[in-house]
């Protein structure tokens, strides 16, 4: 039922020499009380997300500095996941509540799963509202709960939010990426902890710009002429419909400027592909217009690829949780320009590390003021990649994660 997820072999010394030997220093001294400590990772998926994303680095980090930890994926069929996609839109704000037998299908998921889990866990960590309901059915059977919150419940639907609250408020502590995102009514401690991303992974790690300009080649692009890129799902929240309208203009100005939409689709999703087909009508024909998907094998190298070789990176989001998407596209020194939304302006400094833009204009007269002057791109970049190395890479966050175990309450 509960499917346990293997993860690989990572080794925090590895890291050491990006992020510096004081913070892996300071995260062995956090672990040394906690050696044994059993810890669970419960989610809703292994597979794309920002949580799989983070998981897949943050479980085998924990346990090489000596945590017994484990990753469980929860068990849910098609109507659990209907009603999960439908609270999940609707506690971002969407107006559309969760029908009674969406709600009823959700609680028989969970009860279903919290009779399968197994007992003995010293701290069950929770994540996202799929698998919210764990810690009032089954207590018993992990000596400490964390309820582990991904996305923006700043402004929720309240009759969803309203049912939901009774399963989230009583965990003894929760995590959020911002202030901003803690409902009102939360019992616990309450921690505030942006996520982070894994510099050694395919997505991440160094590539040589001949490697990146190899593959975007590959793709179509024409990599002696300019270009723009956007890495995100195909979501209305996301905006790739603004970004080509940036990109359009832009093009008045730089003619042979290109743009990258590239996004992860996934067979299941039916609103996604309205959007996507949305998108690609929306960008009418235009050849310089490259929009791909994972259905035309973009994975996780060729992200790097199109974000390491890209002349301007953009997430144009009008609604933002945190956006891995932004850190990810720092991390390569390429300049940055996002919407001025969620978590975007924690990793963003406008106009030092990068810039932030409330419109389809002001993102379009950025874009060709770093066009047009290359220093200014190289300036953005560089001083950005600092700002990621510093507050936005995953020995932090298993930093932050060992002082939240340690700090637990019996
Ligand atoms: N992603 C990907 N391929 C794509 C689009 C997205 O691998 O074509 C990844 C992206 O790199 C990031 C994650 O999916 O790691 C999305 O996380 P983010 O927080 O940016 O947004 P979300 O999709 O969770 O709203």
């Amino acid at each position: 039922m509960l499917q346990p997820v293997a993860v690989g072999h990572k080794t925090l010394a590895d890291y050491a020499s990006i992020v510096g030997r004081t913070l892996v220093e300071e995260i062995r001294e956090l672990a040394d009380p906690l050696r044994g400590t059993r810890v669970l990772h419960l989610s809703a998926t292994a597979f794309g997300g920002g949580v799989s994303e983070i998981l897949y680095t943050m479980v085998p980090l924990m346990k090489d500095v000596g945590l017994d930890v484990e990753w469980q994926v929860i068990y849910g069929r098609e109507e659990f996941f209907n009603a999960t996609k439908v609270m999940h839109n609707a506690l971002q704000g969407n107006p559309q509540d969760l029908t009674e037998d969406q709600w009823e299908s959700w609680r028989r998921y969970n009860e279903m799963n919290a009779r399968e889990l197994s007992r003995g866990w010293d701290v069950a960590i929770v994540h996202d509202p799929q698998p919210a309901a764990m810690h009032t059915l089954v207590p018993e059977k992990a000596r400490h709960w964390i309820w582990r919150c991904h996305i923006d419940l700043s402004t929720p639907n309240a009759a969803t939010m309203e049912r939901l609250l009774p399963y989230i408020q009583t965990y003894p502590a929760s995590v959020f990426h911002m202030e901003q995102y803690v409902p009102a009514g939360m019992e616990g401690q309450i921690h505030i902890v942006p996520p982070a991303i894994d510099p050694l992974a395919p997505k991440n790690m160094a590539f040589s710009p001949e490697d990146a300009t190899y593959i975007c080649q590959q793709f179509g692009i024409d990599v002696d002429r300019p270009l723009l890129c956007q890495v995100s799902r195909f979501d209305p929240w996301k905006d790739p419909l603004g970004v080509i309208d940036a990109y359009r203009i832009v093009k008045e100005e730089v003619p042979d400027v290109q743009l990258a939409l590239v996004g992860s689709m996934a067979t299941d999703d039916p609103e996604g592909w309205d959007f996507f087909n949305a998108t690609v009508a929306h960008a009418d024909g235009d050849p310089d217009i490259h929009i791909l998907n994972n259905f035309n094998n973009v994975g996780a190298i060729e992200v790097n690829a199109f974000q390491s070789h890209a002349d301007v990176l953009i997430q144009k989001s009008t609604r933002e949780g945190f956006g891995l998407t932004v850190s990810e596209a720092i991390w390569k020194a390429r300049p940055f320009i996002g919407g001025r939304v969620g978590g975007i302006p924690l990793q963003v400094e406008d106009g030092v590390t990068g810039y932030l833009v409330e419109s389809v204009e002001e993102c379009a007269a950025r874009a060709t003021a770093i066009l047009q002057d290359p220093g200014l791109g190289r300036r953005l970049g560089l001083s950005g990649k600092e700002h990621i190395r510093k507050h936005f890479l995953m020995p932090r966050l298993l930093r932050d994660w060992l002082k939240m175990i340690n700090e637990l309450e019996d």
